[in-house]
């Protein structure tokens, strides 16, 4: 019987899920003359799209994209996601990136020019600079003594924690809130790390990343209590990556203060709350002297739209209308569908991707084409590295022969349940066998088998 899979606990759904799917694309793959390189940053192929994308971006670094947006069209699993995330990267490092589906603006509870604000404002980002008092430390783990000994001054009280920093010149005892706790984690330190905490609001603030130790912080548990170790007490310029849309929520608190700092503070105890018009333009008036003052600077991310054809014309003339806002990130629009009705204008004519055409005449729009066996096959081994995962050569054939006659995305699928699979089954080292593949198969139907399979079943669909 082979060893029990252990299955661990879901922390969250936060939008960085949304990209895990693309975690191997670094970049658009382009040279120095903004070519594309056959396989390049984790992508393969679809070489004139990457080359539009790139000229994309130096359009954007010119300032010459405002009141205009991006159409992606192409099949489904064509890359189009791919494409819009790696613009976000070209665009430099920690350039918000917002992937949202036309769909998802229908609530009922929000309205759907609201939703799209809000989105639009997850997709601008703010560079703040302030130099600040902080601690600075290494990220260490309390030795068994000191954990033991809670009334020597290390451990943990019930309502405060103790940190120990210690330097050349020696060690200082600080008392901490659990908050900090709080913002630690949100930070995603883990043992090794160098970290700042801020002298007086207790900020945290991750800037060295240790690969030595894989594993993130349980603060929950009563386990450890982190030690930062290293220079106490000194003036650093923190530099505080946030979107206007984190500063919305944090301000639409009653206690909500209007410096950074306090805005800041706020950003790590997330709560529901009204954001209404006033204070977005409150937060703008704010945000545009921090940008005089040159303490902040704007970092316009890239909203993504999937699905565009979803959004209907009361959205398009909201979108019309964002689009030549000096506060507008770039836009790009993803779409699979060819001539088709705009939601909300059955009396229009059917239109290109359901989108009307006052919008089509602000789009540059790039095609994306399906792959060849050979691109498939290596897409699918980089999804295989990046996961982490052994696959035997028939498997990693098997998977490619899906991709190309199912579907990438269904190819791509199979493969974290085969993983799972080849752990139960007892694989060595936990690789991938062809048996896997086909066992996965067999439980997870691609969509013309599924439709086949209700055919037979019970005759509604041949
Ligand atoms: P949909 O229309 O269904 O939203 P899409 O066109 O947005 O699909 P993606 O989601 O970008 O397609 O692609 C599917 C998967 O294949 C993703 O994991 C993506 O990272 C990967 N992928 C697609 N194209 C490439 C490429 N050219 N190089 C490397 N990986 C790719």
């Amino acid at each position: 019987m082979a060893a029990p899979v252990p299955i661990s606990e879901v922390k969250g759904n936060t939008r960085e899920n949304r990209t895990a799917a693309h975690s191997h694309i670094k970049g658009l793959g382009l040279d120095g003359q903004g070519r594309a390189l056959t396989s390049h940053q984790g992508f393969v192929g679809q070489a004139a799209a990457r080359e539009a994308c790139g000229l994309v971006v130096e359009l954007v670094q010119r300032k010459k994209m405002s009141g205009r947006a991006v159409l992606l069209a192409g099949g489904p699993g064509t890359g189009k996601t791919a494409l819009a995330l790696a613009v976000s990267q070209q665009l430099g490092t920690k350039v918000p990136f917002c992937p949202i589906v036309g769909s998802e603006i229908y609530s009922a509870e929000v309205k759907k020019t609201e939703a799209l604000m809000e989105n639009f404002r997850r997709a601008i980002g703010l560079r703040v600079k302030e130099t600040k008092e902080v601690y600075e430390g290494e990220v260490t783990e309390l030795t068994p003594e000191e954990a033991e000994n809670p009334l020597g001054g290390y451990g943990r009280t019930i309502s405060h924690l103790l940190i120990n920093l210690k330097s050349a010149k020696g060690t200082k005892k600080l008392r901490l809130d659990p908050s900090i706790y709080e913002a630690i984690q949100k930070e995603r330190v883990r043992l090794g790390d160098v970290i700042y905490i801020e002298a007086n609001t207790g900020a945290v603030k991750r800037v060295g990343r240790s690969d030595a130790y894989a594993t993130e912080f349980d603060l929950e548990a009563e386990e450890y209590v982190p030690i930062p170790k290293g220079d106490v007490h000194k003036k650093k310029e923190i530099v505080q990556d946030v979107t206007l849309h984190d500063l919305d929520v944090a301000n639409a608190r009653p206690q909500g203060g209007q410096d950074i700092m306090s805005m800041m503070g706020q950003l790590m105890k997330p709560k529901k709350t009204e954001i209404t018009e006033k204070l977005r333009l409150e937060i703008n008036k704010v945000v545009n002297k921090y940008i005089d003052q040159g303490v902040a600077d704007l970092v316009p991310g890239v909203l993504f739209i999937d699905e565009v054809h979803m959004l209907d014309l009361e959205s398009f003339t909201f979108l019309n209308r964002a689009l030549e806002s000096p506060l507008s990130p770039l836009v790009i629009l993803a779409s699979n569908r060819g001539l088709t009705h705009i939601r909300g204008g059955s009396n229009l004519p059917a239109s290109a991707h359901g989108i009307p055409s006052d919008l089509l005449a602000r789009l540059l729009i790039i095609p994306t084409h399906p792959y060849n066996p050979a691109e498939i096959g290596k897409i699918i081994q980089l999804r295989c590295q990046t996961e982490g995962l052994s696959v035997a050569t028939p498997a990693m054939e098997r998977v490619s022969q899906l991709g190309e006659k199912v579907s990438l995305r269904y190819a791509l699928q199979l493969l974290s349940p085969a993983s799972i699979l080849a752990r139960v089954n007892g694989r060595p080292s936990g690789q991938i066998d062809l048996d896997d593949v086909k066992e996965c198969e067999g439980l997870f139907l691609d969509a013309r088998r599924s439709a086949q399979h209700l055919g037979e079943t019970n005759g509604y669909i041949s």
